[in-house]
């Protein structure tokens, strides 16, 4: 519970970010905070399922959590790159946004068929994001054993495209 209390003292609101009308959530106050950041780190390690081979962290900051994370489970890390950032062969996943789209991208030969994924953001907003990265390493064989959230913005319902795989989520808001 206190760090819970820390995590919401810790992530600045920003209004009008990064267009207006939009209330962006900056966690670089949460990550500049030594015993804070180690607390989520350990939280979303504690909440993880069992056997996890490989966590996927979302370009750029899920990279942030997913790194600590995949250490402290004794797992790989694997960077969802957004397009044009890996040198390939990639597997790449086409998703739409609120204005335009965009698309996911991994280095397949990474993940070994039949890997165990934890797939963590900071942010679940429309889950557009996730769901294409659910559909990229399902596409590529692996197993999605769970999804961790920092902050879900639970107006935006991105949980409903998820499907029925577990999610966690640290701090909910509504
Ligand atoms: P989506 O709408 O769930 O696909 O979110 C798109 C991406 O933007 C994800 O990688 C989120 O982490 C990020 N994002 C959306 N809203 C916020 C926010 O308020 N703060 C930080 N990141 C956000």
């Amino acid at each position: 519970a206190r760090l819970l209390t820390r995590v919401d003292e810790l992530v600045r609101l920003v209004p009008d970010y990064p267009k207006p009308g939009v209330l962006f959530r900056d966690i670089t106050p949460l990550l500049a905070d030594g015993p804070a950041f180690a607390g989520v780190v350990d939280a979303i390690a504690q909440a993880a399922p069992e056997g996890v081979d490989l966590v996927a962290g979302m370009e750029a900051r899920g990279f942030l959590l997913a790194s600590p994370v995949a250490v402290a489970l004794g797992a790989g890390v694997l960077p969802v790159r957004k397009a044009g950032k890996l040198p390939g062969p990639t597997a790449v996943e086409h998703y739409e946004l609120e204005y335009g789209h965009a698309s996911v991208e991994i280095h397949p030969f990474t993940v070994p068929d039949g890997a165990r994924v934890l797939v963590i953001d900071d942010v679940l907003a429309t889950g557009g994001t996730a769901a294409a990265t659910v559909a990229l390493l399902e596409q590529c064989g692996a197993h999605v054993v769970g999804l961790s959230f920092l902050v879900e913005l639970e107006g935006l319902a991105g949980r409903d495209r998820l499907g029925d795989h577990p999610i966690d989520v640290l701090v909910r808001i509504p």
